[in-house]
């Protein structure tokens, strides 16, 4: 498969032909950045596990170059540590057992434009390869512009898919922000009870951010964990590790929303909330 960038790569992990490893796809997550996958798309990568039928493929769109680095890694170079962080994403797909991984490798500033429609050709080439029934992204609040701007780039890329070949589902969710605050209708909880030691190989393997001073490994575990605990007041826990997702499908049912509003109205019900309550027991 050739994608607009000649240094973009594809990567299947049990040696099967780049066709036949897409075309087997039903559950498909197109992320920012290197690790991203794994903090955010814990249920499906587990869901597809050891499974005949079902397939997981990953999808990064950004090169890494401009990551944070510290430790055996301080003095890399940007060419150094885009070669470290794509080595770390294939690492992960091979021990998540996904369908394919495909590395785009372009710069962030190409994914913040908005205007930049290279990315868009190269998911809609992805979308058509894979037709996966499930797709999975960041979030609209997320806090990171990368992040925004690929997930802008996934709706936009469904939209200009036939009907016919359009996911069933898109979910946004959680990296640079957790989806705790949205009302419990908004939320969708994703359960992550199983194979605890496999989600924390998954995302262990990406020692050059961890060892960068940031204890992803660690926080996404806990994040699990927390919201799992945290999610029902009454009762007691239903999972032992939870990811909430923001229902994104709408966007795709209806191509004329506007994804900043509908992102607004989820922000609408979460403040309806707060006030309601308050106000009943002022
Ligand atoms: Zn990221």
């Amino acid at each position: 498969m050739q994608f607009n960038l000649t240094t973009a790569e594809l990567f299947v992990p049990d040696g099967l032909s780049g066709e036949q490893a897409l075309a087997r796809t039903t559950h498909l997550c197109l992320a920012a950045h290197q690790d991203d996958i794994e903090i955010m798309a814990a249920n499906p990568i587990l869901t597809c596990f050891q499974q005949k039928d079902l397939w997981f493929t990953g999808v990064v769109v950004t090169d890494g170059r401009g990551s944070p680095r510290d430790d055996l890694y301080k003095d890399y170079s940007d060419e150094d540590m885009r070669v470290v962080r794509f080595v770390e994403q294939k690492k992960a797909a091979f021990v998540g057992e996904y369908a394919a991984q495909v590395l785009l490798d372009y710069p962030s500033k190409m994914i913040k434009d908005g205007s930049n429609k290279q990315a868009i050709e190269d998911l809609v080439k992805i979308l058509k390869a894979t037709r996966p029934q499930f797709v999975y992204t960041h979030n609209l609040a997320d806090k990171h512009d990368t992040h925004v701007g690929v997930a802008l780039k996934v709706i936009a890329a469904i939209r200009q898919l036939p009907k016919d070949e359009q996911p069933q589902k898109l979910y946004g969710c959680e990296v640079w922000r957790d989806l705790d605050w949205m009302t419990d209708t908004d939320k969708v909880p994703f359960d992550c009870s199983a194979h605890e030691s496999l989600q924390m190989a998954l995302v262990g393997v990406f020692d050059s951010q961890i060892a960068g001073g940031k204890r992803y490994d660690l926080a996404t575990m806990g994040r699990r964990k927390a919201h799992a605990t945290y999610f029902a007041s009454h009762g007691t826990d239903a999972t032992t590790g939870l990811s909430f997702g923001m229902d994104l499908t709408p966007l795709i049912v209806d191509p004329a929303k506007d994804p900043g509003v509908y992102v607004q109205e989820v922000i609408q019900r979460f403040e309806k909330e707060v006030a309601d309550r308050v106000g009943k027991l002022r």
